[in-house]
């Protein structure tokens, strides 16, 4: 797959804040944040999109599951959140590196759809 600007800070080639990292996943304010708290977790391994995943990322994409939870406590933003993931150009995905967005810090449950943020 082609390399992407995740790609490249989660090596450590573009100097990114990492809120939260461990040997599976970077944690990284977004550079456009559509609430008060936006931050995406991203995997170390390159997989493109969510549709892209095999049977053998299965722990890893638990894992990224329990890093939300985790972090949006962290955030103090653990009772009201909301997690996404774009998968492919109609669903808004831009970057191709699976990636998935925890909002917060907004009223969430004013907006049916995460386009609604925009
Ligand atoms: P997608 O649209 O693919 O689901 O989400 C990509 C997200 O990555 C967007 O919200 C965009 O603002 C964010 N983004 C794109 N480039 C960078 C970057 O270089 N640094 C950070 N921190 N976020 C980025």
């Amino acid at each position: 797959m082609a390399d992407t600007i995740f790609g490249k800070i989660t090596r450590g080639e573009i100097p990114t804040e990492f809120l939260y990292q461990d040997e599976h996943c970077i944690v990284i304010r977004d550079i456009q944040p559509q609430a008060p708290t936006h931050v995406l977790i991203i995997p170390r391994k390159p997989i493109p999109r969510l549709v892209d995943s095999l049977p053998e990322d299965q722990t890893l994409l638990g894992h990224l599951l329990l890093v939300a939870g985790k972090v949006a406590d962290q955030l103090g933003v653990g009772d009201a959140f909301r997690l996404v993931i774009n998968n492919g150009e109609g669903g808004g995905q831009t970057v191709f590196h699976l990636h998935l967005h925890i909002l917060a810090g907004r009223d969430m449950a004013e907006c049916q759809l995460v386009s609604d943020l925009n």
